[in-house]
């Protein structure tokens, strides 16, 4: 049911725009210095923390003025470096003034890691969506992120070969290393209002990169707090997940794509947690749109009569990838491939060993960009 459902979303027409001219403006040319902050707009402030993970370096938070005190979005990945980071922030920038709110966009490490402490520091209980607070549990429990033995069994069962999976499973980083959760949240809803400073910030629900990510739009304002939903100069993890093998992620991360470019205005300033703030957001919504558009091609054009997701990743990534990356490739390539699977174009074979993708149809196959 969930992967027609997508589909058709995925596939329906769409009335388009002209794609806007020029590449994404970056109005900042510098992050901002450990243990500072830079004002990007009256009253919102950009910290930049760093992460352990190769290539993505690091993670944006945002610190908003808000009535009696400041509103945080996001915590940073849980290490005892990046807490006395933001202590040197908060001390320059709160001007003595409480934070009284920790929002968080999703449950992911570099997000969440330190949102404990931030809570027990501040005596606060975190907003975010119940989808997010689930998952971050479920990992702490091992029974998602951290389900490394199950992890390795499905990519194993998607074609993954035993030298790799001896990579991931010896160099994938537990989620739970790097988080510490508070014991309760407040519960956000997709379309929920959040007054901060006096202006209205709505939840925007995003799905394809985490269960139930959370945006913060503000239609006045005309600046979105993306989270990973929208990235500049690198794209959003899409993965499918052992606990949903069937998810078509991609569809639904392009579902989510397509509702920020009915709903933003094109001027938006849009504060990404990864790399600088941006502006052109319909550009570069359209550029996703044929990025993914050519790596469905890209696997389309190298499928035989069947294949699997660990012959794939060498199509759709360079070699070299750390264990930790392998079990990201392979979340992305079966989540490609299930999407090809929803758009028709392939059939999920499975048995209980294996897992294969068919070819259906002839091997002239193309997909189309879903916005123009
Ligand atoms: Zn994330």
């Amino acid at each position: 049911m969930k992967t027609s459902m997508t589909n058709s979303r995925a596939a329906r027409a769409v009335p388009t725009a002209p794609v806007p001219e020029g590449g994404t403006v970056f109005p900042f040319a510098d992050y901002p210095a450990a243990g500072t902050a830079t004002e990007v707009a009256d009253g919102i402030f950009w910290v930049s923390l760093p992460v352990p993970f190769v290539g993505l370096k690091q993670v944006n938070l945002w610190l908003m003025r808000d009535s009696d005190g400041w509103a945080m979005i996001d915590s940073g990945y849980g290490r005892p470096a990046v807490r006395e980071q933001l202590g040197d922030v908060w001390g320059t920038v709160l001007g003595g003034r409480p934070i009284t709110r920790l929002i968080l966009t999703h449950f992911h490490p570099d997000h969440a890691g330190n949102s404990g402490w931030v809570c027990e520091r501040w005596g606060l209980r975190p907003y975010m969506s119940q989808g997010e607070w689930f998952a971050g549990n479920m990992a702490r429990l091992d029974r998602d992120t951290d389900a490394f033995e199950a992890r390795a069994a499905f990519y194993r069962r998607h074609g993954l070969s035993d030298a790799r999976l001896e990579k991931f499973l010896t160099e994938a980083l537990p989620y739970k290393d790097g988080v510490e959760l508070p014991p309760d949240h407040r519960r956000l809803r997709n379309g929920d209002t959040i007054d901060i400073g006096g202006d209205l910030w709505r939840v925007v629900v995003g799905e394809g990169h985490s269960p139930e990510h959370i945006s913060l739009y503000c239609a006045e304002r005309r600046i979105l707090i993306a989270g990973d939903q929208i990235l500049p100069s690198i794209t959003t993890n899409v993965s499918t997940w052992p606990v949903e093998p069937e998810f078509d992620a991609v569809g639904a991360f392009m579902a989510t794509c397509r509702t920020f470019l009915d709903l933003l205005h094109p001027d938006t300033l849009i504060l990404p947690s990864h790399r600088k703030p941006f502006r052109n957001v319909r550009h570069r919504l359209h550029e996703l749109d044929a990025h993914h558009a050519a790596r469905l091609n890209l696997l389309l054009a190298n499928v035989p009569r069947e294949t699997s997701a660990g012959e794939m990743i060498d199509v759709l990534f360079t070699p070299g990838l750390d264990g930790h990356q392998l079990g990201f490739a392979m979340g992305e390539a079966i989540a490609h491939l299930n999407h090809l699977t929803a758009l028709g174009h392939l059939q999920m074979a499975e048995e209980r060993s294996r897992v294969g993708y068919r070819r259906v149809g002839g091997m002239d196959a193309k997909v189309a960009p879903a916005f123009s």
